[in-house]
């Protein structure tokens, strides 16, 4: 499949690929929509096997962003970064400032932050060589790292379904899945754990997976079959593509709220999950935490005023649930609908209608 045909079907605006031959950065910047305003989204730093899988997770990523900035009702678009290649071993400070050269000659269209592989630290070194970096740390005026925002905006969602399945958001003796306890599961399993819950965590990563039973005294469980535990809550805090054609039918949870990011494979899942009974918070609405949290960065941050609106996410996924019921459709349709709505009403450009969701990483 050429470029442009990968780009043509849902719209992207523009696709930027970077090359430092000096550093050895091979980057690619997409920009899905700015319909709505510049285009914020993380650069994700990731091995990935051939370039073909980098271009089509940038993009599904970048589009994904579009949705999940209207969905909030924030005046951003859509666009993601990726740089190929194993951050532990090649992320240097000079691949880090080729790469922030590259996001300034977009003259704001595309706004960064971190992502999967990069950290705060990293910002503040792309910061060095570009305006359009948010998620920089404190001392630099930045809103730190966006995850534990995430968390709480993510524990703001599972409150929400809470009560649309069992009548009361209290989350005292609910027992919770918990796939991996990186940057976001790692808080969320705090927020969960003081709240009452009982919490299995399970993760690929030995390290993480001890830091989150040594701070948390919580119980652990294996990465193949997390998703099959008969719990209230499966929380998906890993990679994306987890509930498909093979899983769907191992579920045995009551609710679906998580992080990561685009969790159905496709949307017929979130169909299907609306059949099971199985209640489904869509990963663009309940994951938006983080980016209110940079979107304020942009205003001159509050961490009050960022707190206050990621609170929202409880209303916000209330609203999809009704609209959900009202339509007779899922959860995940009803959200899209939502945002494209947002994006037809007040947008400046044309969107392209979103069918499907391929897997991430
Ligand atoms: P992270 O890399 O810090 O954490 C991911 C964790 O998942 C790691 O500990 C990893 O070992 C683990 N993992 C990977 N594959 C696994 C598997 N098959 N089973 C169990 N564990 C596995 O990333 P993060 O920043 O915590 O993000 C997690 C997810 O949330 C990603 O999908 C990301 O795109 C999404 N997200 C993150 C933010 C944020 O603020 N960081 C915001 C919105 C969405």
């Amino acid at each position: 499949m050429s470029v442009f045909e990968h780009i043509n079907g849902d719209g992207y605006e523009q696709v930027v690929f970077c090359n430092d031959v000096h550093s050895g950065l091979r980057a690619i910047i997409a920009i899905h929509s700015t319909a709505l305003g510049p285009a914020l989204g993380g650069t994700r730093f990731y091995p990935y096997a051939s370039e073909e899988e980098a271009l089509v997770d940038v993009l599904r990523l970048a589009r994904g962003m579009t949705y999940k900035a209207a969905a909030a009702g924030l005046d951003l678009g859509g666009g993601k970064a990726i740089i190929m290649g194993d951050p532990r071993r090649i992320k240097t400070e000079e691949l880090l400032r080729a790469y922030g050269r590259f996001v300034e000659t977009l003259g704001g269209r595309y706004i960064t932050a971190e992502d999967v592989g990069t950290f705060l630290q990293d910002m503040d070194i792309v910061r060095r060589e570009s305006r359009w970096v948010t998620g920089c740390s404190h001392t630099y005026g930045g809103s730190g790292d966006p995850s534990p925002v995430t968390a709480y905006g993510v524990l703001q969602g599972i409150k929400a379904c809470a009560l649309e399945v069992f009548g009361e958001s209290d989350l005292k003796d609910r027992t919770v899945a918990l796939q991996g306890v990186g940057k976001v599961g790692h808080a969320l399993c705090g927020y969960l754990v003081e709240q009452g819950a009982k919490v299995k965590v399970a993760d690929a990563d030995v390290d993480n997976l001890a830091r989150a039973v040594s701070d948390f005294e919580v119980e652990t469980t294996e990465p193949d079959g997390v998703h099959t535990l008969e719990v209230d809550v499966f929380a998906p805090c890993a990679m994306g593509g987890g509930i498909n054609d093979d899983t769907i039918s191992q579920l045995r949870c009551r609710i679906i709220a998580g992080a990561a990011n685009n969790q159905l494979q496709r949307n017929e899942h979130g169909d299907k999950l609306r059949d099971l009974g199985i209640l489904y918070a869509p990963d663009f609405v309940i994951n938006a935490g983080g980016l209110i949290n940079v979107e304020d960065e942009l205003r001159g941050y509050s961490r009050k005023r960022a707190m206050e609106r990621v609170e929202g996410i409880y209303k916000q996924l209330q609203h999809i649930f009704t609209v959900a019921k009202e339509r007779r459709i899922s959860t995940a349709r009803a959200a899209l609908d939502y945002a494209e709505e947002r994006i037809r009403k007040i947008g400046r450009i044309r969107l392209v209608r979103v069918d499907e969701y391929g897997p991430d990483h």
